[in-house]
């Protein structure tokens, strides 16, 4: 399988508009190393022709720009086979709302990440103007899905979601009651390889998590926060890392040491703009790279 970083900022992206602690300074700058990334987004294919797309950010018109395979290649037409969702949270959604040019759109979501996107929702209307204008196919916790081609034929890849330690998306907290299917990490599985991707870029704790993360042959893990206080010690946020369902990289409990020994290829992505390892010169991304780990940057590929 091929995989692709879309993008590999959090939420907010890098730098953030409205940001202006050292990192973004520098992003903007242009300062070496300091490479502007979108929100998370990973693309993988079986093929190279039909596309499946975990999580759609608000960036994800310049995504497809930035990445030829996901042209369209006659009429009104897209390789996009789908759009896989982690939970509801709007960095990772918000981008399905701009694919609304009555291109069908195939999602895959637990049923309450998908009802919550939808259910007392004006603006999801966009997206039901004609029946198979949105098609939710259900990831039932701990069981492969497979992933659909257009045509309804298999495409030889299957995805399973297991339950991460996570929180309702902001906007539902008070109004929805938390379920284990709010927020999940995907394993990507292909047809007749042994060779699986984990993509798990937003975890509170690891918590049911570690024994299928070992495994996996490459592991794309929350980056988000090097401390839990990170935001609290700029000044920047109230919300520790873990409040905000992110276990942070690095101290005792941080994932640097609690995947020490996970033998897969290992990538950070979904990195906060305030995170320290985006600094080229910091004793954290010294660290980080030490221990094994990659440092997603947008286009970032990996080929399993
Ligand atoms: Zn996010
Ligand atoms: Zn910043």
């Amino acid at each position: 399988m091929r995989l692709r970083v879309l993008g590999a900022a959090a939420g907010g992206g890098f730098p953030q508009w409205n940001c202006a602690c050292q990192n973004c300074e520098r992003a903007r700058a242009g300062a070496p190393g300091f490479e502007a990334r979108t929100e998370d987004s990973l693309a993988v294919s079986k093929d190279g022709e039909f596309w499946f797309v975990l999580n759609a950010c608000a960036a994800i018109h310049a995504q497809i720009a930035a990445f030829p395979p996901l042209w369209p290649r006659a009429g009104r037409t897209s390789p996009i086979a789908g759009v896989v969702l982690v939970n509801g949270d709007l960095d990772h959604v918000l981008g399905l709302f701009t694919l609304r040019e009555s291109t069908p759109l195939v999602v895959y979501a637990t049923d309450a990440v998908f009802r919550a996107l939808v259910d007392r929702n004006a603006v999801a209307q966009t997206l039901k103007r004609f029946p198979e204008q949105l098609t939710h196919r259900r990831l039932a916790l701990g069981a492969p899905t497979p992933l659909l081609l257009p045509s309804g034929e298999p495409s030889g890849l299957s995805i399973v979601a297991r339950p991460a330690a996570g929180k309702l998306p902001i906007h539902l907290v008070g109004s929805s009651d938390p379920s284990p299917e709010d927020n999940v990490g995907i394993w990507i599985h292909e047809d007749g390889s042994p060779r699986v991707a984990a993509y798990v870029t937003a975890a509170a704790t690891l918590d049911g998590l570690r024994p299928a993360l070992d495994e996996a042959s490459c592991v794309f893990f929350d980056g988000t926060f090097w401390r839990e206080d990170e935001l609290i010690a700029l000044g920047l946020g109230k919300s520790t890392a873990r409040e905000m369902a992110h276990l942070p990289i690095g101290g005792p409990t941080g994932s640097l040491a609690a995947l020490r020994d996970v033998k897969a290829r290992k990538i950070y992505m979904h990195i906060n703009n305030t995170n320290p390892i985006l600094d080229p010169g910091s004793p954290e991304r010294r660290a980080v790279e030490q221990a094994g780990w990659q440092i997603a940057t947008d286009g970032l590929e990996v080929t399993l």
